[in-house]
């Protein structure tokens, strides 16, 4: 499928206060079909004067009584709308994103739209479930005066939400559902690959009836519409999703400006597969592991653990699995995957398979662009049976490339499994209940997986140890993450 075959309106502008908008110099950028390389859209090139409407609209929309201060139920209502929308309108979103990111169809369906409602639901509940608490104090001056004290959370403001390109729509949601349900107004600006949903988004908001200013998308390049967005004295929150080196640059400034920040960063998730474990669920859960959404996920299953008497034996089984994987367009219902979301990023992932084997790895598998025209990648299995300090080993790569390991005890698969910046997620593979508790005991990462990876729940918070993040989305911990504490003292 093109941009021709895309029977619905594409739409291509920013949505600020209320309003479709252009960038005020009128400067655009283009996005492109990954499984062609053909443009689908120019989209707005935001200035800093249009951060600067887009967030003193947002700011606006806070200080007004139209959104904090409306009735808890009524903000659960528009995001239960909102959510019914999002559903009602679940074909055309799936296809937007799968056109414009490149995911297969049905994950764009599942994953995207189906996920999304789910947390606009889930998020929506919170709206009437925030609360605070009171607090005996022990004060005992001046002579016989008593106090009342409690604790209110109360939104943070507004937030700047800053998303990745691996799963526009449902990375917009997990920002702004939560936001939204606390009471923050949004500025969101989507990754500069894949703004398409993320705009249609916001329109669908305005139908459900959020009030202008309420929830504002910008489009634009990370350096200087992202930059400018963190940086802007009307932000209070920043949030962000991305690479750990955005992450600590957006850190930093916020570190600067004393501003809420929550981070949720790379990583380089280890899966510990034990010798009890039957060799077929290792080899399909590994696999699963890593070429789920073509590898671009931040926790995907990128550094294999195995006992070295089943190493060739799984190694191969993965290989298998890769090497018998269908590449193609993700409308076609025979693929199994499509491309990666940029030339850039194919280039940066094929040139880490390219070090990976002039360190010393084997490429068991793959390694090629399957000869399509597009940015395929074909699912790559690298072996590094000796162990080598490779840098495809300790380095990101957010494609669908796994490196195996061979280990003789489970305590040395620990040790390498933690000998990483990064601790975002892992999994472990046994039928032994005692032994998977252990490695949870000692696995330094967010998330642990038991014979499962990459399964993620609005009730279940979510985030990074180490250089993976800081702060927690989902659960009741995202309430947190939207609100601030105000204490209240009362004499009497
Ligand atoms: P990226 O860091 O390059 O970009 C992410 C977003 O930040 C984009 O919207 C981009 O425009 C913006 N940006 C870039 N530079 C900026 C700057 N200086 N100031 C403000 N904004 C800026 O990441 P990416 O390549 O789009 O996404 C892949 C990364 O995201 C991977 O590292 C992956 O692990 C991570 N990720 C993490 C999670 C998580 O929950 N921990 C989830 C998904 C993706």
């Amino acid at each position: 499928m093109d941009r021709q075959d895309f029977t619905h309106t594409i739409r291509t502008q920013m949505f600020v206060d209320g309003r479709f908008c252009a960038s005020g110099d009128s400067r655009t950028f283009a996005v492109f079909n990954p499984a062609t390389g053909a443009e689908i859209a120019q989209v707005p090139d935001a200035t800093d004067t249009d951060i600067d409407e887009a967030v003193t609209a947002a700011r606006r929309a806070f200080e007004a009584d139209t959104w904090r201060r409306l009735p808890p139920s009524e903000r659960e209502r528009l995001l239960l709308r909102l959510a019914d929308l999002v559903e009602r309108n679940g074909d055309e979103l799936a296809a937007l994103e799968t056109l414009n990111q490149g995911k297969l169809l049905g994950f764009s369906k599942m994953l995207e739209v189906g996920g999304s409602v789910q947390w606009l639901r889930y998020m929506a509940g919170w709206a009437t479930k925030i609360e605070g608490s009171t607090v005996d104090l022990s004060l005992a001056f001046p002579p016989g005066v008593r106090y009342n004290a409690s604790t209110r959370r109360v939104p943070a403001g507004v937030v700047a939400a800053i998303v990745p390109w691996n799963f526009p729509l449902l990375m917009a949601v997990w920002k702004i559902a939560p936001a939204l349900a606390c009471g923050c107004t949004v500025v969101l600006k989507p990754a500069e690959e894949t703004p398409l949903t993320a705009i249609r988004l916001a329109e669908l908001a305005h139908e459900a009836g959020f009030p202008p200013g309420v929830f504002n998308v910008v489009t634009g390049q990370g350096e200087t519409a992202g930059a400018a967005l963190v940086r802007h004295a009307g932000v209070d929150k920043v949030t962000f999703t991305g690479s750990t080196e955005v992450g600590r640059i957006i850190g930093k400034q916020c570190a600067n400006d004393l501003k809420r920040v929550s981070l949720e960063l790379g990583g380089k998730s280890p899966v510990i597969v034990l010798d009890d474990c039957d060799p077929q669920r290792a080899i399909e859960g590994a696999a699963g592991a890593i070429f789920f959404n073509h590898g671009q996920v931040c926790t995907a299953g990128s550094r294999l653990y195995v006992p070295r008497a089943r190493f060739e034996e799984i190694v191969e089984g993965v290989a298998q699995v890769a090497r018998n994987t269908v590449l193609g367009s993700g409308f076609d219902a025979a693929t199994q995957m499509g491309p990666l979301v940029s030339s850039r990023h194919r280039d940066k992932v094929a040139g880490m398979i390219a070090q990976g084997r002039a360190e010393g790895g084997e490429i068991v598998a793959g390694g090629g662009d399957g000869n399509r025209a597009g940015y395929f990648i074909e699912p790559t299995v690298i072996a590094n049976a000796a162990n080598q300090p490779l840098t495809v080993v300790r380095e990101e790569v957010f494609g669908p490339v796994l490196v195996a390991m061979p280990y003789d005890d489970v305590e040395e698969a620990i040790a390498a499994a933690n000998a990483s910046e990064y601790g975002l997620g892992a999994s472990v593979w046994t039928n032994q209940l005692d032994r998977a508790l252990r490695v949870v005991d000692a696995v330094q990462a967010g998330t642990v997986w038991v014979n499962t990876h990459n399964m993620v729940d609005p009730a279940l918070p979510f985030g990074g140890f180490k250089a993976s993040g800081i702060g927690r989305e989902h659960g009741r911990a995202i309430i947190d993450a939207y609100t601030e504490t105000k204490s209240v003292c009362i004499a009497y």
